[in-house]
């Protein structure tokens, strides 16, 4: 099979010395991968089957598996392992990934904006909440969930003074369509314009702006049920380290 372009998800370990990982390729979208004896000390594929590592790959086709050949890497993103944040939010985007996408569907898009965010967060020194935040809303609009924050989801009302945010509405619900979403969580004015600017801000003007500490931590709890709703999961297990960092 000709050269395919992807990043590691993740790694397991297969018997003695083998890796099972998942790929998420350009071409072929997420794939399960068989990397034998990648663990031996002179294997060729020790660079190839690091996790972020971003490479060039040959595969031979199998039954249940593709089987890797040979990698040649493009970009091992190390830079992000050098600081405890960028590592942490770096495989919380890696879990999302992972846990979000159907196997085998490419989307060269979808590839390019991972591809760009690890590429921000390996030279990320600070901002990582906004960083996170403009990674959630951009993700969950790439994979069509995007949430209505201008204006009220119900009745399209845009001058709301009672905010609210409705996971299950998806956005924004003003003081008068609040029956439509008990569970609702109310946020202000602020928060809602720092939504707006974080979902389009691009990633190389993350550094640019900082906002509120509070209002970012409450934003990122809103938005993690959002993503667990829309792509039916319980909980992302790297992100609960990385909130007991926060
Ligand atoms: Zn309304």
């Amino acid at each position: 099979m000709s050269q395919i372009e992807g990043i590691v998800l993740n790694e397991l370990q297969y018997k003695e010395s083998s890796k099972i990982l998942n790929i998420y390729t350009k071409e072929l979208g997420k794939i399960n991968v068989m990397a034998r004896g990648a663990y031996r000390s002179k294997s060729k594929l020790i660079a190839s089957t690091q996790v972020f590592s971003y490479c060039n790959y040959e595969f031979r086709n199998g039954r249940t598996f593709y089987y890797l050949l040979d990698g040649r890497v493009i970009k091992s993103f190390y830079n992000i392992r050098e600081k405890i944040e960028r590592t942490m939010i770096g495989f919380y985007i890696l879990e999302v990934f992972n846990k979000s996408i159907p196997e085998e569907e490419p989307n060269e898009t979808l590839f390019l904006f991972l591809v760009k965010a690890l590429d921000t967060l390996s030279n990320l020194d600070e901002n990582y909440l906004e960083f996170l935040i403009a990674f959630e809303l951009k993700f969950i609009s790439f994979i069509g969930y995007r949430p209505n924050i201008e204006e009220c989801v119900s009745c399209g009302n845009k001058n709301i003074k009672d905010l609210r945010f409705s996971v299950e509405s998806g956005g924004i619900l003003c003081g008068d369509c609040l029956g439509k979403d008990p569970y609702s969580v109310k946020i202000n004015k602020i928060m809602q314009n720092i939504l707006i600017k974080l979902m389009y801000i691009p990633f190389d003007n993350i550094k640019d702006i900082s906002f509120n500490r509070e209002d970012l931590m409450k934003i990122q709890v809103i938005l993690e049920r959002y993503i667990l709703y829309f792509v039916e999961r319980n909980e992302f297990n790297s992100l609960n380290m990385l909130k007991s960092m926060f």
